[in-house]
């Protein structure tokens, strides 16, 4: 699915360019720290009023909460996105002779060329699965290819302008924990500044007036505040109803790129049929119409996991065999039985765009 206009793609593969807005954003966390930590808790509450143990418990807080972010933005970076594993060719045609008798082929350094088709896979309109030529392997479900990164990402969800680096299968659940503490962060610092304001300005023969410094880190965290919590509430919807930026941001494009095909393998007549899909309708694929299995394919199963920002939830370990399962592990998408009772609907409508026999589902069998 090309659906990332080129043209900013092309910017973001310069590392430089990269950095600027991560910069800008330590920068401003930095300026924010030192503002509220000096002249707010120092300056005011330390030393005008006296209140000891309340600035030192609001510098403490603040710190912590910076540390904090900076913690999950690094493991964010350096656990990344995830990387789709490399998928050999499915078989739909017999490769030489030798083959037609269903024996796994072996290339010549032993590996197998191959591997059966899995039952359902995003393809063409003709019915072939799409191929990544820079990765040389096949995209599976949901995966899109980063030019920022220059491999398929798994569940690829958006590229983060903020934080420099391409949101996916492995870094979500970070991406939505830093979301949350962020707005935390900044509602902290509101709030805090907030109840001492009145009194700032009460005090006006002590202070001249108010340090400006306070006034740009609440102007700063309110707009914080503005992005950063309809953007996790937005993410917490979209975990809800199994979707990614991506296939929300399709939905927006009314070109015909953005419609996706369909291949799964029917068991009852063993033939392979081709659906086509609009972009709103391919939304619905992966929505199990049901919110906590939904947001457990992003959150994990454990649910403490989903509030302490440590780590990711996906654990691949090397695969035993060639089978696209296998290959996949974690990152494979599971689809709910309400596409399977759609797909099975649409053949019995005529509702399909093509059908065959693929060879490797000859000894597929009912699976
Ligand atoms: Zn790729």
């Amino acid at each position: 699915m090309g659906l990332l206009s080129t043209s900013s793609a092309r910017l973001e593969q310069h590392l430089w360019f990269r950095c600027i807005a991560p910069i800008i954003v330590l920068g401003l966390l930095t300026y924010a720290t030192w503002s509220f930590c000096h002249q707010l808790c120092y300056n005011a509450i330390y030393r005008k009023f006296g209140q000891r143990s309340v600035a030192i418990g609001l510098m403490v807080g603040e710190i912590i909460l910076v540390l904090f972010l900076i913690f999950i933005w690094f493991q964010m970076v350096l656990i990344g996105p995830g990387r789709q594993p490399k998928l050999l060719p499915y078989k739909i045609m017999p490769e030489d002779e030798s083959d037609t008798d269903g024996e796994a082929k072996e290339g010549s350094q032993g590996t197998r060329q191959s591997t059966n088709p899995p039952r359902i896979y995003q393809c063409d309109p003709q019915g072939y699965p799409i191929w990544c030529t820079s990765c040389q392997s096949i995209k599976a479900n949901r995966t899109h290819h980063s030019s920022t990164l220059g491999y398929c990402i798994p569940r690829f969800d958006h590229y983060c302008f903020w934080i420099g680096t391409v949101v996916g299968r492995k870094n979500y659940r970070l991406f939505v924990q830093f979301a949350f503490y962020f707005w935390a962060f900044a509602i902290f610092v509101i709030v805090s500044t907030a109840s001492f304001l009145p009194r700032i300005i009460r005090s006006r023969p002590h202070i001249p007036r108010v340090n400006p410094n306070i006034l740009i880190t609440l102007g700063l965290c309110g707009m914080a505040t503005l992005m950063v919590g309809p953007l996790f509430l937005a993410h917490t919807y979209y975990m809800m109803v199994n979707r990614t930026s991506l296939e929300i941001i399709a939905t927006k494009r009314r070109s015909r790129a953005t419609n996706t095909w369909l291949c799964c393998y029917n068991p009852v007549d063993g033939l392979r049929y081709v659906f086509e899909f609009k972009a709103l309708e391919v939304q619905d694929f992966w929505n199990k119409r049901n919110i906590l299995t939904n947001l457990k394919e992003f959150l994990g199963n454990n649910y403490l996991m989903w509030f302490v920002p440590f780590g990711t939830n996906i654990k691949y370990s090397h695969p035993k065999s060639s089978d696209v399962a296998d290959v996949l592990g974690p990152y494979q998408e599971l689809c709910g039985k309400r596409l399977y009772d759609e797909l099975q609907h649409r053949i019995e409508t005529g509702n399909y765009v093509a059908a065959f026999k693929a060879f490797g589902d000859i000894n597929m069998g009912e699976n």
